[in-house]
């Protein structure tokens, strides 16, 4: 979705919730955990650019995964693709995003809003008055070169967004698929913006990933259409864990609105920064098939074998970043509080989105008999789930704060009464309260939990 003049819409709005040292905190435990490095860190870093680490790239895939499974592999609706980031130019001229990106834009230093220098007569900002910036490039978009030499026809571009891979495979859908409407596509990738200024951590970034519906309707069906996958989007936010108390809906006003979307809703998160776009929703009517349509001369009308009508579909698309979902899910789950006398920090990741579900500890590294009991208990319960990790570095309470902080739901002790009876102390993250289990009943008790 492009979104020009609105994109300063929500700095309007009033910002709740500004916590500039919990930012901090989660950037600092995020690298010190192993979940975000900074890109090309060694050599001073890439601004817009960062690094999974191995606990974060478990959290994102978890994420993908979650999101996959909900509204792609259980649906038999849905269509997944997975197209290429390298796209002919034609399809940037024809989505609007050579054109949109390229011109020269002017901001207002008041409001923020944004135009382009050649459809605002004067210096005043039209929307309120203020003064206007003086013409810059907001080129967004990564321009690169396909073969060795640089010369007019073999441009592209780094994709600004997955969208546009779908809307020009629609005519492959229906020649493989044969799909009825309503059917959508749906895919997960990588998307580029050359943004003038990548701020907040992951929330904006140069190289991000994006999650994108693009769900095809008749057109008289789209209020319709519009209330379910608001449902649907709130639905899995809630499934993920995201504090829903810091979730906003927000229709953005008509004459903020891209010229062929008759409405768009933002989900707005309250991150720790302020109040801001978290995903978006918007009925794009029938503007891109019927634009690739006529670019391309390709003919992209949908054939209703029912009444032998030929039409272009309408659009629904729900888009939601997986790394503004990955920095919300981490500032939801954020806790601190005291235990057993001391500050501690713990993530409250629901246990199935949790990048290690459970860690098995011998109570003593130099007790041979510990420790191998130990690794028998980890080896079994890894073939029931490979997300476990062993640890015998350091003390307990040292171990607990490492799996606390990366959010690791159960911790299991093997001490010396395992030995006499087979029975581990389980450890619950958010309570810190210890049970007893026999090692027969863990996977069970463990599977009932994930
Ligand atoms: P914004 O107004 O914040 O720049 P946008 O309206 O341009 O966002 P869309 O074009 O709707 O964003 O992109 C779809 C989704 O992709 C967004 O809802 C967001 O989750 C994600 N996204 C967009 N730009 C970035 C970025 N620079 N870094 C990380 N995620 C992004």
């Amino acid at each position: 979705m492009i979104t020009f003049a609105n994109k300063k819409y929500f700095k309007d709005i009033n910002m709740k919730n500004q916590d500039e040292n919990l930012l901090a905190d989660i950037v600092s435990l995020a690298k010190r955990r192993g979940f975000i490095f900074p890109g090309s860190e060694i050599y001073g870093g890439l601004a817009g650019a960062f690094d999974y680490g191995p606990i974060g790239t478990i959290l994102k895939q978890n994420i993908k995964n979650s999101w996959w499974q909900k509204f792609v592999a259980t649906r038999q609706d849905l269509y997944g693709l997975d197209t290429a980031i390298l796209m002919n130019e034609k399809v940037w001229q024809a989505s609007g995003h050579v054109l949109g990106f390229n011109d020269p834009l002017v901001e207002c230093k008041k409001c923020h809003h944004r135009f382009r220098a050649d459809q605002v007569a004067g210096k005043k900002c039209p929307d309120c008055g203020g003064e206007l910036s003086a013409p810059k490039q907001f080129n967004m978009m990564f321009q690169t070169a396909v073969g060795p030499v640089a010369e007019t026809g073999n441009t592209t571009y780094l994709r600004p967004e997955t969208a546009q891979g779908m809307f020009v495979n629609f005519k492959n859908i229906l020649d493989t698929m044969h799909p009825k409407l309503p059917f959508g596509l749906a895919q997960i990738g990588k998307a580029f913006r050359n943004e003038i200024t990548p701020k907040d951590f992951l929330f904006r970034s140069r190289e991000f990933e994006q999650m994108e519906i693009e769900y095809f309707i008749k057109e008289t069906d789209w209020p319709k259409q519009f209330d379910y996958w608001k449902d649907e989007m709130l639905e899995w936010m809630e499934e993920i864990g995201l504090d829903m108390t810091k979730v906003f809906e927000e229709e953005v006003p008509p004459e903020k609105l891209a010229h062929y979307s008759k409405k768009t809703l933002d989900f707005v998160f309250d991150f720790p920064f302020g109040r801001e776009e978290l995903y978006g929703l918007a009925y794009r009517g029938d503007f891109d098939l019927k634009n690739h349509a006529k670019a391309s001369g390709e003919n992209l009308e949908y054939l209703d074998s029912e009444t032998n009508e030929r039409f272009y579909p309408h659009t629904i698309e729900p888009t939601f970043g997986v790394d503004r979902t990955f920095l919300a899910l981490l500032a939801s789950a954020y806790s601190v509080d005291d235990l057993g006398g001391e500050k501690r920090i713990f993530l409250k990741f629901k246990p199935a989105l949790a990048p290690v579900k459970a860690a098995v500890f011998p109570l003593l590294r130099n007790k041979p008999e510990l420790v191998k009991k130990a690794e028998a208990v980890f080896h079994d319960l890894k073939v029931f789930n490979p997300y476990m990790v062993f640890d015998d570095n350091g003390n307990i309470g040292k171990r607990y704060r490492r799996q606390d902080e990366i959010g690791t739901p159960f911790c299991v002790t093997i001490d010396f009464d395992t030995l006499k009876d087979d029975t581990v102390t389980v450890r619950h993250r958010d309570s810190g309260q210890q049970e007893r289990i026999a090692i027969k009943k863990l996977a069970g008790f463990l599977q009932e939990k994930l």
